[in-house]
């Protein structure tokens, strides 16, 4: 049985004062016992996170596949660790465009962040015109299969964010994101095998929000959510918690 995952990211959002909205959503988390909750904030406010919110996992938005060395302003998987982070997101799609990230960087990145000891979630996603090409599910496909680090298990989470759905308040139909996290778990079971690809849990990314979180949480092998603008404050966030409580 794979426990839902609500994981919150901050992207470049977010100073020393926000950080009182961890109170409302350790709260939510709290109340909502068989679900996991996360906030992956800034690399500067992890370690306050973690100071403010003690009980709430604290993650962060990538990491360097080195453990060290000369990698100007990049932070490595063993550092988050020190800081008290307990996952990390790698190969979100923002990274992909904006500093060009390729799939065997985001692998090496994950397998980096899981030899550490963190859970590592695995951004894949089309673009529209991929979609539109009728091209999503090969995209899909083949950043999985060069992203996807063969060793996890557990620590191993997906989060299928299509691109043209980030902060654009657009989500694909429940029969395209059911297709997708189907065929998601079906390139994941050739990957790892059929026992641990079920184990992996593979969340939903892209204007999650209150309103639209029970309808896309329902969908079968949607085992979660990743959620950008609605999990800046707790009033936006803890009704997503509250409807992956069920
Ligand atoms: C994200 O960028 O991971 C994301 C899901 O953003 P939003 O919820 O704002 O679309």
């Amino acid at each position: 049985m794979r426990r839902r995952l609500i994981a919150g990211n901050w992207k470049m959002n977010g100073s020393r004062e926000a950080l009182a909205e961890l109170d409302g959503i350790a709260a939510a988390a709290d109340a909502a016992a068989h679900v996991d909750v996360a906030i992956c904030p800034p690399f500067t406010l992890i370690e306050r996170a973690v100071a403010r919110a003690p009980a709430l996992p604290i993650g962060a938005q990538d990491c360097h596949a080195a453990p060290g060395g000369a990698h100007t302003g990049c932070v490595s998987a063993g550092m988050l660790v020190e800081a008290g982070a307990t996952l990390a997101i790698v190969g979100h799609s923002e990274r992909r465009a904006d500093q060009g990230e390729t799939d065997a960087q985001v692998k090496a990145k994950a397998e980096a962040a899981i030899a550490a000891g963190l859970i590592a979630i695995v951004c894949v996603g089309e673009t529209e015109a991929q979609r539109d090409a009728g091209e999503a599910e090969a995209v899909v496909a083949a950043q999985l299969r060069g992203s996807v680090p063969v060793a996890g298990g557990e620590a191993l989470v997906v989060a299928y964010e299509p691109v043209w759905a980030i902060g654009t308040g657009r989500i694909p139909s429940m029969a395209d994101v059911g297709a997708m996290h189907r065929g998601i778990r079906a390139v994941l079971a050739e990957l790892l095998g059929a026992e641990r690809a079920g184990t992996v849990r593979i969340l939903y990314g892209g204007s999650m929000n209150a309103g639209n979180a029970a309808g896309l949480l329902a969908v079968p092998d949607v085992d979660g959510g990743l959620v950008g603008g609605a999990s800046l404050t707790a009033a936006a966030f803890a009704p997503i918690i509250e409807a992956a409580a069920g």
